[in-house]
C-alpha cells in the first residue's frame, strides 16, 4: 500500500469518527481535518507532477527491461502442462524440448513431494503500467477529496441554527414557545431565537433573555440549534452541551412565570429541566443526571456571578424543592 493511499484511508477513518465520536465535534470545527487533507492531497498531485517522465519507447523486439519485469526470458513463452493430473504453467521460453522434459520432470519430482503447483515455478508478477498507476492514485485522492466535500458540505450543511431551514425555525420557536409558556404558566410564551430583545424589563445572561413575567424570551442561535437537534433528530449531542441548552430555557421561561432571583430561577429550572428534557425526547434518567450536573456546576459558575448560585433551600425536601413528595433532586 502505498502512503498517499494510507493517507486516504486515515483522512476518511477520521471524518467518520469526527461524526460519531460526540466529543470531537465540540472541539474540532470538521473544516480543520478537511483542509489538512486537502493540502496533503494537493501535495500529492503537485509532487506527481513534478516527477520527471519517462519516455516510453518501444522496439519490436521486448526490450531488456521488460525481461527482467517479466521474471526471466522463460516466461516469453510460458507453457502449459499436465504434471500428476495438475496444471502446471513452465517458463519453456528459449529452451528446447529436451530442456522442457527436463522442467517437467523436475515438476513431476517436486510436485511427488508434496510442493504445491503453484509454487514449482511462481508466475511473474502482474505487470504494472507505472504512469498510468500514477493517474488512478491521483484520481483516487481527487475522488475521495471530491467525496469528503460532497457529504461535508453539502449533505450535511445543516451544522448551525442559520443552515436549519425556515420552516423547521419556525417549527422549533413554535415547540420552544409551547414549553416555555407550560413551565410559565402562561397560555402564551413567544420564545425567539436571535437573542435580540431590547424590550424594557429584561433580564439578560449569556444565553438567554426574558422579559420578568411577561411573554417574550430570546435564546442565542445555539441554544435553539442544539434543542432543535435534540427534539426532531434525535441527538443528544455532547452532554452538558445539552444539559446547559435545557436548563437555559427553563431558566427563561421561570422569568416569564414572574420569577426575578437568578438563584431561585436557577433552582427552579434545574427543576423543570428534568421533564422538559424528557419531552425534548431524553429518558428520564439521562435527563435528571444532566440536571443534577447542571446544579453541580453551578457552585463553580457561581463563584464568579454570585447572585446566579441557587439558594441553600435548593435541595430535597428544602422550600424550594418543587415536589417535596419526592426523594429525586432535582
Ligand atoms: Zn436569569
Amino acid at each position: 500500500m502505498t502512503g498517499a493511499r494510507r493517507l486516504r484511508i486515515a483522512a476518511v477513518a477520521l471524518i467518520v469518527a469526527w461524526f460519531f465520536l460526540p466529543g470531537l465535534k465540540d472541539w474540532i470545527p470538521i473544516w480543520i481535518p478537511f483542509l489538512v487533507y486537502a493540502a496533503l492531497e494537493l501535495n500529492f498531485l503537485i509532487g506527481g507532477l513534478r516527477e520527471p517522465h519517462v519516455p516510453a519507447t518501444r522496439g519490436r523486439i521486448p526490450q531488456t527491461a521488460d525481461i527482467d519485469e517479466l521474471g526471466g526470458e522463460g516466461w516469453l513463452e510460458p507453457m502449459l502442462v499436465r504434471i500428476e493430473g495438475q496444471d502446471v504453467w513452465i517458463p519453456a521460453g528459449g529452451k528446447s524440448d529436451e530442456e522442457v522434459q527436463e522442467l517437467i520432470e523436475q515438476g513431476r519430482e517436486r510436485l511427488l513431494q508434496g510442493e504445491p503447483a503453484h509454487s514449482l515455478w511462481p508466475q511473474p508478477p502482474a505487470r504494472v503500467v507505472p504512469g498510468r498507476q500514477r493517474l488512478l492514485a491521483r484520481l483516487e485522492g481527487v475522488a475521495v477529496l471530491g467525496a469528503l466535500a460532497l457529504v461535508l458540505f453539502v449533505l450535511v450543511p445543516e451544522r448551525d441554527w442559520d443552515g436549519v431551514d425556515d420552516a423547521d425555525q419556525a417549527a422549533t420557536e413554535a415547540m420552544l414557545s409551547f414549553e416555555a409558556a407550560r413551565i410559565a404558566g402562561h397560555a402564551v410564551a413567544d420564545v425567539h431565537c436571535d437573542a435580540r430583545g431590547e424590550a424594557v424589563g429584561i433580564v439578560q445572561h449569556a444565553d438567554g433573555i426574558a422579559e420578568v413575567g411577561g411573554r417574550n424570551a430570546y435564546l442565542t442561535p445555539d441554544i435553539c440549534y442544539r434543542l432543535y437537534r435534540l427534539r426532531y433528530k434525535g441527538d443528544e449531542g455532547a452532554f452538558s452541551q445539552t444539559a446547559r441548552a435545557i436548563a437555559v430555557l427553563a431558566h427563561e421561561a421561570w422569568h416569564l412565570h414572574g420569577e426575578t432571583d437568578e438563584g431561585v430561577t436557577n433552582c427552579y429550572g434545574f427543576q423543570s429541566g428534568v421533564a422538559l428534557g424528557r419531552r425534548l425526547g431524553l429518558s428520564e434518567g439521562t435527563a435528571a443526571r444532566m440536571m443534577r450536573q447542571q446544579l453541580a456546576d453551578n457552585a463553580t459558575y457561581g463563584r464568579s456571578a454570585p447572585e446566579y448560585l441557587v439558594p441553600r433551600e435548593c435541595r430535597d425536601g428544602g422550600s424550594l424543592d418543587l415536589a417535596p413528595g419526592s426523594s429525586r433532586f432535582p
